[in-house]
């Protein structure tokens, strides 16, 4: 079935300058009807218009908490009403958290894997099973180079282990669906310039932070967008259970 046909669904795309919202755009560009799912719904609608108007694809956005249930299942039953059936997902909500190990809270660390992991099975139970029924599909997890060097750019050891954990439920999740069509991939961003970057590191940090990345400067976000438009290729059919680094080098 030809991209045109399906709906690519994005959640936490409604910030400005955040990777959700490039990747909507690439999304858009390469044919996808998109879903821009988001806890800020004035966001999430001013996105989709944005993504449209510059498009010309079908886009929605609607409000989702993906640490809900109901909140989600909420969104994918207005999606259904106005747009195609989902054919790729891309799990990009994502929260941070500087706190240090020895300092963090039981409640801090669920706070964290809420929305990382349980947000991102939430939506995944839900639009799987129609795509393994489809014999097509593409999810792409947003994981990051903590999850594989620790600390990063915020050091919080939640943050590492939620991260983490999206690559073994990728893995796991690409091995089972894979006899249906369905591809489970994951990006592994380092530092880019967004929000999330933008709103916690003061300019001694994040001197410190480059002088450990090759290519010397943040990444855009249409790094990481061009990468998951890539891995949502109806041609891209033979990638699967992969993590890409999107990190300047800060792996090596
Ligand atoms: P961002 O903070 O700019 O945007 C995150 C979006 O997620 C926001 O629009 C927010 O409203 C939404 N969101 C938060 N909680 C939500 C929830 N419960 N339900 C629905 N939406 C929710 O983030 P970003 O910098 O663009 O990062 C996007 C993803 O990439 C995240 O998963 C992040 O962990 C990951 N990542 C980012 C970087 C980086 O340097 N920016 C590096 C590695 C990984």
């Amino acid at each position: 079935m030809p991209v045109s046909e399906l709906t690519a669904v994005v959640t936490g795309g409604a910030s400005a300058r955040g990777i959700g919202r490039a990747t909507a755009h690439a999304l858009a560009a390469s044919g996808w009807n998109v879903a821009i799912l988001d806890l800020d719904e004035a966001g999430a609608k001013d996105a989709a218009h944005e993504v449209g108007e510059r498009s010309g694809s079908r886009t929605a956005g609607i409000a989702c908490d993906v640490t809900d249930e109901d909140s989600v299942a909420a969104a994918l039953t207005a999606l259904d009403a106005v747009l195609p059936p989902v054919g790729a997902l891309v799990n990009n909500a994502g929260i941070t958290s500087p706190v240090p190990f020895c300092e963090v809270s039981g409640a801090e660390w669920d706070r964290v894997f809420a929305v990382n992991v349980r947000g991102a099975y939430n939506i995944t139970r839900r639009l799987v099973p129609g795509m393994a029924e489809r014999g097509f599909g593409r999810v792409v997890f947003l994981s990051s180079v903590s999850a594989e060097r620790g600390g990063g750019v915020f050091g919080g050891v939640a943050y590492s282990a939620a991260k983490a954990a999206q690559l073994g439920f990728a893995r796991a999740l690409a091995r089972e669906v894979g006899p249906r069509g369905v591809t489970v991939n994951s990006v592994a961003p380092g530092l880019i310039d967004t929000d999330i970057t933008a709103g916690g590191l003061d300019a001694d940090r994040e001197r410190a932070l480059l002088a450990g990345v090759p290519m010397g400067r943040k990444g855009r976000t249409r790094d990481v967008a061009d990468l998951i438009t890539y891995l949502c290729r109806e041609e891209t059919s033979y990638v699967t259970g992969a993590t890409y680094d999107v990190n300047g080098g800060s792996h090596i």
